[in-house]
């Protein structure tokens, strides 16, 4: 079994374990709705994009969206998940006002996915599975507007009927980071095949997040029988929307939940909320006052019938995903952490891979990436796309490094130059002319080492007695060539001059 092991909870009365299971619903990438040819677009006037359907006009009639549901098959596939060949749309009957059609069409018994898997990553290097239980197709709700008049509320039907994709895991993640590392991995994979935009801040992604506690052991013995007695009745965390919200929210429930069973009482079985800015969870409402939903088949759709061969032609065309390009990285010399970094958003495994295609050494451009780049852009707040220096002019920078004619302190000038002065000549053009290559030249470097032993006679007598501190004199001789001095050239030379040992 490959369960991971619970950051255990440190109670009064001893230590407990947490499980968490999640609901996530993912908005398809599509322009139109799952039974209807309105736009989805995000952001669009209220209820102006709203068909017959949409709204709940009696007598109108869904017709399936075929693009929906290859997004489904697409993010199933990458989900490595079984494909169901025949699966059903129910009706889920409750009444609420942004909800016209009195049900929601969604699909119960007989989802489109079936059994999968996501790998998810740790800090710590580990990587762990998280088991999917399905993935099925659904209608999205309108939205009520209770902040646009004083005494009356409005609904907008936009995103009535648009395509979401609910996925469940199986109750398998056992602390707050696992939990969000999932949904991050969940959505990179999304990303990836093209099929959700992941875009949380306007809804396209958010979780459900089931917590519950129980004594340690008790999840391996769930594991082992399949039998859920051995785990503690679980609360749901309705709509988180962000990461850092789900590791705070699964802190804050399961150490609510100890407090309670410790304290003698026991946790009823119920739907809370998430409220950021108290960092706490509240109850919405409980399981008892639940809806019974009345599910039943759809009389107006049909059973979803997919050909296999269809199904094949959209296996055949899926793209590389990021555990395959995490593979591929590390056999290509990248380290576990580089190419983890890289690979966790499409952008930046594309920015690489183009640093690459225009002739960086692979691991080059990684630590360039990762230990540069990327880092300013973030201090800059700007995402890749809007990054001032192109791939191939990161890639003529590491170029020039690794054939010697500049030195890597004098690439992060170069770098910055490209990034505040948006020359637009050509790398090679700005370090001729301004005179940054690199000097190998051992004349020029045996000069300037001979200048910093005379300024500083005493020092001479320290670094024989310690060679460690020869760094010190490759720092000064550095900074008298302002940066451009090869550092392994200035090494040997000094250690020539000085008689120093090859060791230290
Ligand atoms: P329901 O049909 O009531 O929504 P499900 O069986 O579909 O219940 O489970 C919903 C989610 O709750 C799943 O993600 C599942 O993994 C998770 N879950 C179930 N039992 C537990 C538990 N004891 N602790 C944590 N999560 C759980
Ligand atoms: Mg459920």
């Amino acid at each position: 079994m490959n369960a991971s092991v619970s950051k255990l909870l440190k109670g009064q009365t001893g230590d407990w374990e947490i499980v968490i299971g999640m609901e996530v619903h993912a908005q398809v990438l599509s322009k139109s709705k799952l039974f209807s040819g309105a736009s989805t677009e995000f952001g669009a006037e209220p209820n102006s994009q709203v068909s017959f359907v949409d709204a709940g006009f009696p007598g109108m009639l869904p017709v399936i969206n075929e693009k929906c549901v290859e997004q489904a098959v697409r993010t199933g596939l990458g989900l490595k998940a079984k494909i169901n060949l025949r699966s059903l749309f129910d009706r889920k009957n409750y009444f609420y006002p942004d909800l016209p059609q009195g049900y929601q069409i969604s699909q119960y018994k007989d989802p489109i996915v079936g059994e999968g898997e996501v790998t998810i990553d740790l800090k710590d290097g580990s990587s762990i599975p998280v088991r999917i239980e399905r993935l099925h197709l659904e209608q999205d709700a309108g939205k009520s507007l209770h902040d646009q008049h004083p005494d009356s509320s409005y609904v907008d039907l936009n995103r009535s009927g648009i395509a979401l994709m609910e996925i469940v895991t199986k109750p398998d993640m056992r602390s707050s980071e696992e939990a969000a590392a999932f949904l991050k991995k969940l959505r990179a994979i999304v990303r990836y095949l093209g099929t959700c935009d992941g875009n949380m801040d306007e809804g396209s992604m958010r979780a459900d997040v089931n917590v519950s506690v129980c004594r340690v052991g008790g999840y391996e013995e769930f594991r082992r029988t399949g039998s859920f007695k051995t785990l503690g009745t679980r609360c749901e965390i309705k709509n988180v929307n962000s990461m850092r919200f789900i590791a705070q929210a699964v802190e804050y429930e399961a150490r609510r939940q100890v407090e309670v069973i410790e304290g003698g009482g026991v946790i009823k079985q119920e739907t809370r909320l998430f409220d950021a800015r108290q960092g706490e969870t509240r109850s919405m409402r409980s399981k008892e006052e639940a809806h019974d939903y009345r599910y039943f088949p759809d009389p107006d759709l049909l059973p979803l019938e997919l050909d296999a061969a269809w199904v094949a032609g959209i296996e055949k065309s899926l793209p590389e995903l990021p555990d395959e390009k995490k593979s591929r990285l590390i056999k290509a010399g990248l380290s576990a952490y580089d190419a983890s970094v890289l690979v966790a958003e499409r952008e930046s495994a594309d920015y690489f891979e183009a640093m690459v295609a225009a002739g960086a050494d692979a691991k080059a451009a990684a630590n360039w990436l990762n230990n540069e780049y990327f880092g300013r852009l973030n201090k800059a707040g700007l995402a890749i796309a809007e990054g001032p220096v192109s791939a191939p002019a990161n890639a003529q920078i590491v170029m020039m490094v690794t054939d010697g004619t500049i030195s890597g302190k004098i690439a992060k000038d170069v770098l910055d130059i490209e990034w505040n002065e948006k020359t637009g000549a050509p790398r090679q053009q700005i370090v001729e002319a301004r005179g940054m290559k690199q000097v190998t030249d051992t004349s020029a470097i045996d000069a300037a080492i001979e200048a910093v032993i005379a300024a500083n006679p005493d020092k001479v007598e320290e670094v024989k007695a310690k060679p460690k501190l020869s760094a010190w004199f490759v720092g000064q001789v550095m900074k008298a060539t302002g940066g451009k001095a090869n550092p392994a050239a200035v090494n040997a030379a000094l250690k020539r001059r000085l008689a120093l040992p090859d060791e230290g």
